[in-house]
């Protein structure tokens, strides 16, 4: 007998049909004598018509009150679902985070978990009980009901089966696995067998929301054994996290591209080169609590410089008030910003012992005439910036020129 976490997405859960059919599909493990712990997201769709009914009533909602309204897309789920259960014969109780007591920071909008309580959970279990457990929503030390940033059920079920100890935490999606590119994109992208648990951090900070990059975390910090299948197929194996590179020989250089639209460009133009700048002008940023991705500062010219970030595009107009008045206190020319961007990406483990890889890939892009604006890389990463209108075009592009359409 194990114990299992079972996560299944806002597609699967997105009809009355859906609910039943997980419930059947969580009854079979239940018949195979396994005990199971089930975290649901909200209805495919309910949780973006909730924020959209908040930004309808108050133009930047209270972080507090958002909180507590999105949270109660899933509130719905878990009670559905409890109840399928039950119509096949199958003890079940839901939970939502508070009732679990999944205890977070009080980041509102994207708070972290700090602990989880087991006591009832496991008193369920151990009564046969199939417990529910609502995703993406914690509680404080205090009472507030928090969420933990969108797609933050993944990390719901992961951070479950770290604090049960469970046999694994299987993510059901619309997907059965991770692919090497988002297969909405590339129809001809395929299915990884397994992912090292690196690439994966990688893939999910670079955009590929399959899996929260949380979750990720999560995982790696306490070895849980992570899966991601689809809802909807009976037998596949989807495909596995691991944690040890493959000790097959021949692995492929490049795993996956992932790409993002979620950031803007920043340039402060004419920016006196001297010691200091970059802090006078990412310090406030940073002090205003927004993140910054990617930065490339030009070769001075004339004692002055050009200084460009980029940025998630929900801070963007907070980043932008910040710098008109860094700009005034530094004596810079000019702020340009856009956010018609988008970061294209391509990971890989193998890029550590493989030179020329971000030359190919640069090459690829200038044959479809697509301007590179920024670039970062790691040890097994390269990131570009594009304009937005070529992100679909660029991902094919790289993925055709790492042949990731071709069998391993
Ligand atoms: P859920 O609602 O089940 O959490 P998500 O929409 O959050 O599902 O994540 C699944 C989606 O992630 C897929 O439908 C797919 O379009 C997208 N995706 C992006 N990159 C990848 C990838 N490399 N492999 C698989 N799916 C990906
Ligand atoms: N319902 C939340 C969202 O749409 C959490 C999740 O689905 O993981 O972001
Ligand atoms: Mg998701």
């Amino acid at each position: 007998m194990a114990l299992i976490v079972q996560k299944y997405g806002g597609t699967s859960v997105g009809s009355p049909e859906r609910i039943k059919n997980v419930a059947r599909r969580v009854a079979q493990w239940c018949a195979r004598g396994h005990q199971l712990i089930v975290v649901v997201s909200a209805m495919a769709g309910e949780t973006n018509r909730l924020i959209a009914l908040a930004k309808d009533v108050q133009s930047e909602p209270d972080p507090r009150e958002l909180d507590v309204m999105v949270s109660t897309g899933e509130q719905v789920t878990i009670a559905l679902l409890a109840m399928a259960l039950m119509e096949q014969g199958i003890k079940a109780r839901s939970y939502t985070g508070a009732q679990v007591k999944i205890v977070t920071d009080n980041a509102h909008t994207k708070a972290r978990i700090i602990s989880i309580d087991e006591k009832n959970i496991r008193a369920d279990l151990d009564k046969g009980c199939v417990v529910v457990v609502a995703g993406f929503q914690g509680v404080t030390d205090a009472g507030e009901i928090t969420t933990l940033g969108r797609g933050g059920s993944d990390t719901t079920g992961v951070a479950l089966a770290a604090a049960l100890k469970a046999t694994e935490c299987q993510i059901y999606t619309d997907v059965d696995g991770v692919y090497t590119a988002d297969p909405r994109i590339v129809p001809d992208a395929r299915r990884l067998k397994t992912i090292t648990f690196e690439e994966m951090l990688e893939l999910a900070s670079l955009g590929s929301k399959v899996l929260q990059i949380r979750s990720v975390e999560f995982a790696g910090k306490y070895k849980v054994r992570l899966r991601v299948l689809s809802s909807f197929e009976d037998h596949g194996e989807g495909t596995l996290i691991t944690f040890e590179e493959s000790e097959k020989m021949e692995e492929p250089v490049i795993s996956g591209i992932a790409s993002n639209r979620d950031e803007a460009k920043i340039t402060i133009l004419g920016v006196p080169d001297r010691p200091g700048i970059a802090y006078q002008i990412l310090g406030p940023i940073g002090d205003a609590n927004i993140d910054v991705d990617m930065i490339v500062q030009n070769v001075g010219h004339d004692g002055l410089t050009d200084f460009s970030f980029t940025v998630n595009r929900n801070d963007f107009k907070k980043a932008l008030e910040v710098l008109q008045l860094v700009r005034n206190h530094i004596k810079a020319r000019e702020i340009v910003s856009g956010d018609k961007i988008a970061k294209v990406s391509i990971v890989g483990v193998g890029m550590r012992s493989h030179a020329g890889i971000a030359s190919a890939a640069f090459r690829a892009l200038a044959e479809e005439g697509i301007n590179i604006q920024m670039i970062s890389t790691s040890e097994i990463k390269v990131s570009v910036v594009i304009d937005e209108k070529y992100t679909e075009l660029a991902v094919r592009v790289l993925h055709k020129c790492f042949n990731l359409d071709q069998p391993a």
